[in-house]
């Protein structure tokens, strides 16, 4: 069975302060890992019938203000490759990347709340790639020829959408914890998550406590795997 790993972008595999990375022409410099990272990829690179795949809700495309101009559907895929290339450098391999840059109708909103504008053609509600729907996943399994039943699916990510994603392709969540993820409440929700899927959602320190977990799990049989499609 072939063993899908996704990883969410900001804040999982690189710093997040709410740079909107690609926004500003500096971005690069923005760019920084974070810890565990490299090490991490590098240890799911050594199983065999492992596919790494970052999967990332790109809102910031939808956003139409003057700050966000630059941060173009191109200018995300051009971010996303370079991510790929500076951690293949380090030999961490990933294997594709998929965004999502459609916003839903909650997001909007919150975007509204803060002066922010949203391009009409990016408001598409609900849109099965828009995170916590599983659409990249199947995506990233299609991408190898599969169908997500035929796959056994992680999601590591630093929010409760990123864990229900793991959930909704019908795999496993985990939430790598940090200060924002606290602050946020995600935490305390993957808590009670985790009481209703006890062997299918994890809360780690670290990338790399989420990378064991993983190794872990893989020496368990695989859960029956249902899709539970709308958390
Ligand atoms: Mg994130």
């Amino acid at each position: 069975m072939t063993i899908l790993v996704c990883l969410d972008r900001d804040g999982t595999i690189n710093k997040d302060e709410n740079y909107f990375l690609g926004s500003t022409e500096d971005w690069k410099s923005k760019v920084k890992f974070l810890p565990g990272v490299v090490k991490g990829i590098k240890l799911l690179n050594q199983i065999s019938d492992l596919e790494v795949f970052i999967i990332t809700n790109q809102a910031g495309v939808a956003l139409e203000n003057d700050e966000f101009k630059a941060l173009t559907e191109q200018r995300y895929q051009e971010v996303n490759e370079y991510i790929i290339q500076e951690l293949a450098k380090k030999q961490a391999i990933i294997r594709g990347f998929f965004g999502c840059p459609y916003v839903d109708l909650k997001y909007a909103e919150k975007s509204r709340q803060r002066g922010r504008t949203i391009d009409s053609k990016y408001l598409i509600d609900n849109h099965p790639d828009w995170k916590p729907n599983p659409g990249m996943v199947e995506k990233a399994a299609k991408s190898l020829g599969k169908n997500l039943r035929e796959c056994r699916v992680y999601f590591i990510g630093d929010r409760l959408t990123d864990v229900k994603t793991g959930l909704n392709a019908g795999g496993t969540g985990i939430l790598v914890s940090r200060f924002k993820t606290r602050e946020l409440g995600d935490e305390e929700k993957v808590q009670k998550l985790k009481l209703q899927y006890p062997n299918r959602v994890y809360i780690a320190k670290n990338f790399l406590e989420a990378v064991r977990i993983i190794k872990k799990d893989l020496e368990s049989e695989p859960p029956c795997v249902k899709s539970t499609w709308n958390l």
